[in-house]
């Protein structure tokens, strides 16, 4: 039975793995992601190259004798060290502590989310030095009798360069959901490598993205504010000038609000690369599009999940009753008042997307607004649409959902309420191993709502 399950799993890995038959062009903007992790200095420590002398300067005897019986030893491996590890670089993880098990086995004890004792931080670590060719082993605990939003609900990702991430997959020996599990990485090809969440995306990376967006003209940035750590608060808008009046146009608005969720983040990246191809260039035209890549761009340093430094979830942190600073934190405040400047203006937002992750393929669902069925198709035209460009199966059908949860604290239901927009909770890709399934799938996403919102916007 092995065989034929393992055939399955990998008919079910290539339904899932195959790219868009639509792709997107060789746009102005590739993902240049930039060195989450940088090249760390070679700081071998110098102690241990002393004493790694003087033990083969003991066995060297040996060693010649057994070369004169037969072919030589490969040479030994590196090994990895405590110090090697660094949890403080811009994919951290806040609180944790390592202890060495074995030689190249470790074990990692999580901290927590500030405020939040259960929620578990996510396991992102750089080994700085000594990585190449070790196969380490990583034990993660989290100590703690009823864990939520656990550090081991998604997989894993490692790179040498920061660009390319190599999924890794927690093991089930001896795994207990959310309080023990086991990360067994291949052979390192380099010395110094980054460990981070799903398809990892650091502040840093998102800086260096968009300071090549912001070299497209149809791209204009905005600092909305600076996070508590004093990070940028980043809007991206995508709208060409050379189009018809804002005022005229469908406006978009997507934002992440779950720091952790980052095959979400680069979800968002998809559409926005696309808006910014030939492809794209009629859409960008006719729309504006919005785009807030990380509403708490503090978390990926401190391997925060779903949290600001106040500790609130950022998706149960809107307040539909209107933008309040003494009633809410730091960075949603920010934000929804941004949100709200917006919708004074005179092109007000049309759409809001939330963008998050949970388990299987990507999974939208909606609160319609007033221009579905009207204006425009119904809302199932959307839906119809949306299959029609997914031909990789990157997307559940949309759905529609009536009822208001959380008290309308989440950023869907939240600008639902206040304003009486269309909204859409866009969930799912925790199935998506790689930066590109993800990418893709942010491409149907762009290119069904370029259709679905055909023309320009009715006059109000
Ligand atoms: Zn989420």
């Amino acid at each position: 039975m092995g065989t034929a399950r393992l055939s399955l799993q990998r008919l079910a890995a290539r339904r899932v793995a195959r790219p868009t038959a639509q792709g997107h062009g060789p746009g102005p903007a590739r993902p240049i992601a930039r060195g989450g992790s940088g090249d760390p200095p070679r700081q071998a420590c110098r102690g241990a190259r002393v004493l790694m002398a003087l033990v083969l300067a003991a066995v060297a005897p040996a060693l010649t004798a057994r070369a004169a019986e037969g072919p030589a030893p490969a040479p030994a491996a590196q090994e990895l060290a405590v110090e090697d590890f660094d949890f403080a670089g811009p994919l951290g993880s806040e609180g944790a502590r390592v202890e060495k098990v074995g030689r190249n086995h470790f074990r990692v004890t999580l901290g927590h989310a500030p405020n939040q004792p259960t929620w578990s931080n996510k396991l992102q670590f750089r080994l700085l030095r000594h990585a190449r060719g070790i196969a380490l082993r990583v034990d993660a605990v989290f100590a703690c009798e009823k864990p939520q939003y656990v550090f081991d609900e998604y997989f894993y990702s490692w790179s040498a360069d920061g660009r390319e991430w190599h999924p890794v997959q927690w093991g089930e020996e001896g795994r207990q959901r959310g309080r023990r599990g086991t990360l067994q990485f291949p052979p390192f090809p380099a010395d110094a490598v980054t460990v981070g969440h799903q398809v990892p995306l650091s502040y840093e990376d998102l800086v260096g993205l968009v300071e090549a967006w912001a070299k497209h003209p149809a791209v204009r940035v905005h600092v909305v504010g600076r996070s508590t750590g004093g990070r940028n608060l980043y809007r991206v808008t995508v709208a060409d000038p050379a189009g018809p009046p804002e005022e005229s146009r469908w406006v978009h608005y997507f934002a992440n609000q779950h720091p952790g969720e980052h095959n979400a983040q680069w979800r968002m990246v998809g559409m926005l690369e696309w808006l910014l191809s030939d492809e794209g260039a009629d859409a960008r035209r006719r729309s504006v599009c919005h785009f807030l890549p990380m509403m708490s761009p503090d978390a990926p340093s401190k391997g925060w999940y779903r949290t600001n430094s106040a500790g609130v979830d950022m998706n149960r942190s809107y307040r539909p009753e209107g933008a309040d600073p003494a009633a809410q934190t730091h960075e949603p405040y920010v934000f929804q008042k941004d949100l709200e400047g917006l919708m004074a203006s005179r092109a007000p937002v049309t759409a809001v997307w939330a963008m998050h992750t949970w388990g299987g393929i990507v999974e939208p669902i909606a609160r319609p607004g007033p221009e579905m069925g009207t204006a425009l198709g119904p809302w199932t035209l959307l839906r119809d649409t949306l299959e029609r460009h997914d031909t990789a199966d990157l997307i559940k059908p949309l759905k529609v959902r009536e009822k208001e949860s959380y008290g309308g604290t989440s950023w869907t239901d939240g600008p639902h309420r206040q304003f009486g927009v269309t909204a859409v909770l866009c969930e799912g890709a925790g199935a998506f191993f790689t930066k590109q399934q993800n990418l893709d799938s942010g491409v149907v996403l762009i290119q069904a709502l370029a259709e679905y919102y055909k023309g320009t916007r009715p006059a109000r």
